[in-house]
């Protein structure tokens, strides 16, 4: 696993440093609620491993990415969604504010598409 980044704050999380809500842990993986919440289920799913984006997790840890859709899968069932959407956003350009690796798991309300 690469090592943890002091300033990261999903880093903290994963160690315990931060709180998170948790709703799922597996050796590899932890899911926890988002703290600002964009449908009644918000979940982030982060590999433990700190990489700055999904296509760095998937070059440098293929067996823990593919685990964050196995996890994301779960959550899902767990909360009852009907559906749901997972995404990534990777870059300042596109939204991404934290870097280190997240599926973004909503669910629980109509979404639209395009996304905005
Ligand atoms: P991004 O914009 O990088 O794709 O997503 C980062 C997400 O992290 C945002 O949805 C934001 O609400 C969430 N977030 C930021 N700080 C915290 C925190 O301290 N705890 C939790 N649980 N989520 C956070
Ligand atoms: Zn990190």
């Amino acid at each position: 696993m690469s090592a943890a980044d002091p300033d990261c704050l999903f880093c903290k999380i994963v160690a315990g440093e931060i709180p998170g809500d948790t709703v799922r842990e597996t050796d590899r993986v932890l899911a926890f609620r988002d703290v600002n919440p964009q449908a009644p289920t918000h979940v982030l799913v982060v590999p433990k491993a700190h990489h700055e984006n999904a296509a760095a997790s998937a070059a440098a840890d293929p067996d823990g990415f593919a685990e964050l859709f196995t996890v994301a899968a779960a959550v899902a069932r767990d909360e009852g969604l009907p559906g749901h959407r997972a995404v990534f956003n990777t870059g300042a350009a596109v939204g991404q504010t934290v870097f280190h690796t997240h599926l973004h798991v909503i669910g629980g309300r109509d979404l639209a598409w395009p996304p905005g």
